[in-house]
């Protein structure tokens, strides 16, 4: 059976230009970075390349990109910096974050080592300016803002800017989980004042188990990972050197191809949303579909049936790989926590798909996963 992959938010398959970039690391060149003879000194080059080759793309200096095992890691290391070197005693989140954010918002609240305020958001997902700002200008404690830029389930984009000149106005450290737009937006780090951003090398074709934590000069922390001097003292562990030439090539190619890959996509997003409109009148969109949000996911609200509760079921059963958005969530049944904190107590009885396209997708796959759906219903 030919399967149709449609959960590039989840996670995407690695480009053979990617593949082959990497594959001396995995083979001839494998020397230890920190070795100071010429296969070590030749793979310490090879790191040093890739992280010069991401700051160019992003706008950063090279030492303030920091390699790590993906955007979770990113995440974590960003609240322990926040938190134990930079003194943040109060953190403002959102419950639409991706649980890499949420889990750590709970740890250190539980901990009693800060105290935490929730921004309000709307039905789309779009986060309340005002009440941040509200929040920000009513306290003296060190503050810690952690918002991520795009969401991952139903897509709607953080004005970025905004948010990161009000933390500046009220002297707040901003990160931003940045894991579904590095890799898809050109994204310029010298024009937004922000100091933490996680992104992870799998979502645009690069390799898993590898991302960044950016890190603005302007923060001095403590080591992330204790152990020996590799990355520059702050993360100890011999670095995952195929992994990382293999991120700064998937971002180099997502620089190179951008704009004509994103109209692509989008043009797939915009195409299967019309499609399902005109099959299913009664279907609306999760998050800010036809707006402000990201042009690789489209997530469907099924009206709940007896049959739509089979649909993620049916759709793999017919080699369709999308997903209900919620990492948790592998039955039909369990609605997601982000749907649910969306609509709040408006919330109507539904069933979320999350379609998320790529390079690789095309508007014949779009035609056979309606026609899947609709014998489905
Ligand atoms: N943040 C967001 C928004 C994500 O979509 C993901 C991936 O699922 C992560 C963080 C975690 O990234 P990683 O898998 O690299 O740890």
């Amino acid at each position: 059976m030919q399967r149709i992959y449609f959960d590039n938010a989840a996670t995407t398959v690695l480009d053979s230009e990617v593949l082959a970039e990497m594959m001396p690391y995995l083979s001839e060149k494998f020397g230890n970075p920190s070795a100071i003879y010429s296969y070590g000194r030749e793979s310490k080059q090879a790191i040093e390349n890739a992280r010069k080759k991401v700051a160019r793309i992003l706008h950063a200096e090279p030492g303030e990109i920091n390699f790590t095992s993906g955007g979770t890691e990113s995440t974590n290391t960003a609240f322990s910096a926040a938190i134990h070197d930079l003194g943040c005693q109060y953190i403002i989140s959102s419950p639409l974050e991706h649980p890499a954010t949420l889990r750590n918002v709970e740890y250190f609240e539980k901990s009693g080592q800060v105290r935490v305020s929730w921004l309000k958001h709307d039905t789309k997902g779009h986060i309340n300016l005002e009440h941040l700002e509200e929040l920000l200008a009513s306290t003296n404690q060190k503050t810690f803002v952690s918002l991520m830029h795009a969401n991952n389930e139903i897509g709607t984009k953080l004005p970025i800017k905004a948010v990161a000149k009000l933390c500046e106005k009220y002297n707040a450290i901003f990160h931003s989980d940045m894991v579904q737009t590095v890799g898809h937006y050109a994204i310029d780090l010298s024009t937004i004042p922000i100091h933490f951003i996680s992104a992870s090398g799998h979502k645009f074709h690069g390799p898993k188990g590898v991302g960044i934590l950016f890190t603005h000069n302007s923060i001095s922390c403590q080591p992330f990972i204790k152990g020996g001097s590799q990355e520059r003292n702050k993360r100890g562990g011999t670095e995952n050197l195929y992994g990382v030439v293999g991120f700064a090539k998937a971002l180099e190619i997502a620089e190179i191809r951008m704009q004509e890959e994103s109209e692509y996509i989008k043009s797939l997003k915009i195409y299967m949303m019309d499609q399902l409109k005109h099959e299913f009148p009664s279907i609306y969109f999760n998050g800010d579909a036809e707006d402000k949000s990201l042009y690789t996911i489209l997530n469907a609200a099924f009206h709940k049936t007896d049959k739509t509760e089979m649909l993620l079921y049916n759709l793999d059963m017919s080699g369709v790989c999308v997903s209900s958005g919620s990492a948790c969530a592998s039955g039909a049944s369990s609605i997601s926590p982000v749907i649910q904190a969306l609509y709040g107590a408006q919330m109507k009885e539904q069933i979320p798909i999350r379609f998320s396209f790529s390079k690789y997708n095309n508007k014949a796959e779009i035609d056979k996963v309606i026609d899947i759906i609709k014998s489905a219903i």
